[in-house]
């Protein structure tokens, strides 16, 4: 009696478990006014029919803060199969993790059963890689397992309508109000179960403008090579995530910090040496972030146009050094460019065609002779084109002047661009194929000379 007396009086004061606390709804600015009405209803539904229910992850996180969740999830102790009971059309899906689909009008609502530890004799819901990597994760447990196998202690706080309160077991609030992206558990550990873990301390730390706790960053360099063992297709979703959720100027400085970048985008990191291919880089990240902010429409094709220009750009003039034309030159230097880039993260050919198109149309767009011009500006990739031409001006990796002639030309009428053709002809500068086929390259000093 005594003794457990003792042992549960030091696990109460072990530090490095803050938890279980339970915030009441007066101590907290968390209100159910915040919360989706099909969050609510979801909520609801599960707790009726009695189980738990909380609000868990960003949409706590983000409504404590201050900002808008995206989306809320839902944690509770109902299995998959007993929560597909409650909602019609619901779906199972995820085999990793299964969780459950609840359609409420049009908002899907996620659904997931609490997680637990995994022992020995569940190989099955639970698996493990040679690399420490957890292949599935099934395993049932209540609210405290469920909160320390998630990533951050931010991203463990529990919300419910069932008393309004915030339930935090990991030390969550505190790294709220310090800002803090903090691991739970050993980083390291948790690195290697699940390498994705590296880019999210990234993301979130961009996203909340937050800093990455000291232990928390501590192995992410050296554990940077596991992310070659994250499948190329949810690699390339992870990376849309981290550059093109309206912060990824942040993110891109915070990856090439932490030494993750030259993992991601190793073509890229290697030109970074030079300013113009840093400026590019990103400028473009900047023009997504604020297009982001502006509602305006953002392709990935564009992004990876312009990360990976500078290694194509370089590859094409080492093969026009070598006798070949600018034309094939740039075709050869952007599919290799775009094969090694594969190697790391997956493209959908619905992106890497646009880009490449875009590649080509910057040896087109000097060339503006008879009715070029006009052809051009009726190409389907001129605007994304022509907006890559401007910020390859900015960059500094080529002298100005293009992209400010085909901004009037755009603005002119059919007259007045009869008349910029004919003046350029007069003045030599139409760019048939030959002269100004490089894009007016600017010769620039190596960087570290
Ligand atoms: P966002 O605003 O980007 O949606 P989020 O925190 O909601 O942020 P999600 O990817 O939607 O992030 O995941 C929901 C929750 O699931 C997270 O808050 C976290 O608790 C948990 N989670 C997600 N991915 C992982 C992971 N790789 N490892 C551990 N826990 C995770
Ligand atoms: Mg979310």
């Amino acid at each position: 009696m005594l003794n457990s007396l003792i042992s549960s009086i030091k696990r109460w004061r072990k530090p490095a478990n803050p938890g279980p606390r339970v915030i009441a709804r007066n101590d907290h600015n968390l209100s159910r006014r915040d919360i989706s009405r099909a969050a609510l209803t979801v909520m609801k539904r599960l707790q009726d029919a009695g189980f738990e229910a909380y609000i868990v992850g960003g949409g706590v996180r983000d409504l404590l803060l201050g900002g808008h969740p995206k989306d809320f999830d839902v944690a509770t102790d109902a299995t998959p199969e007993q929560a597909k009971e409650l909602f019609r059309g619901a779906r199972i899906v995820g085999r990793r993790f299964r969780i459950l689909h609840a359609r409420i009008g049009r908002e899907i609502i996620e659904v997931t059963t609490f997680r637990g530890h995994h022992s020995e004799g569940e190989e099955h819901e639970a698996q493990q890689s040679e690399h420490g990597m957890l292949l599935r994760d099934n395993v049932y447990g209540d609210l405290e397992s469920d909160a320390i196998r998630r990533d951050f202690t931010v991203n463990a706080l529990y919300y419910t309508t069932n008393g309004f309160a915030i339930h935090d077991y990991t030390g969550g609030m505190r790294d709220i109000e310090q800002r803090l992206i903090r691991m739970i558990g050993d980083p390291a550990t948790r690195y290697k179960e699940d390498p994705v873990r590296m880019l999210r301390a990234t993301r979130f730390a961009a996203k909340l403008d937050f800093n990455i706790e000291d232990k928390t960053a501590a192995p992410l360099e050296q554990l940077a090579p596991l992310l070659r063992n994250i499948a190329p297709a949810r690699l390339f979703d992870e990376i849309l995530k981290l550059l093109m959720n309206g912060h990824g100027e942040r993110t891109f400085e915070l990856l090439r910090q932490y030494r993750l970048w030259h993992h991601l985008f190793p073509d890229n990191a290697a030109c970074l040496e030079d300013p113009a291919a840093l400026a590019l880089s990103r400028l473009a990240l900047r023009n997504t972030d604020q297009r982001i902010r502006d509602d305006k429409r953002v392709t990935p094709a564009f992004l990876y146009a312009a990360l990976l220009w500078p290694a194509v750009s370089a590859e094409q003039q080492r093969l026009i050094e070598r006798g070949t034309p600018p034309v094939p030159a740039l075709a050869q230097a952007a599919q290799k460019i775009t094969s090694s880039q594969l190697a790391h993260t997956a493209i959908p050919k619905r992106f890497s065609i646009p880009m490449r198109e875009i590649w080509d149309m910057q040896l087109r767009l000097p060339q503006r002779g008879g009715s070029r011009a006009q052809r051009l500006s009726e190409h389907p990739r001129f605007r994304a084109a022509y907006d890559f031409l401007l910020l390859r001006e900015e960059s500094g990796e080529i002298a100005p002047g293009l992209g400010q002639w085909w901004t009037e030309f755009q603005q002119a009428d059919d007259e007045e661009r009869q008349q910029m053709v004919r003046s350029l002809q007069r003045s030599g500068g139409n760019g048939r194929r030959g002269r100004g086929s490089r894009g007016g390259r600017r010769r620039r000093p190596k960087a570290a000379e």
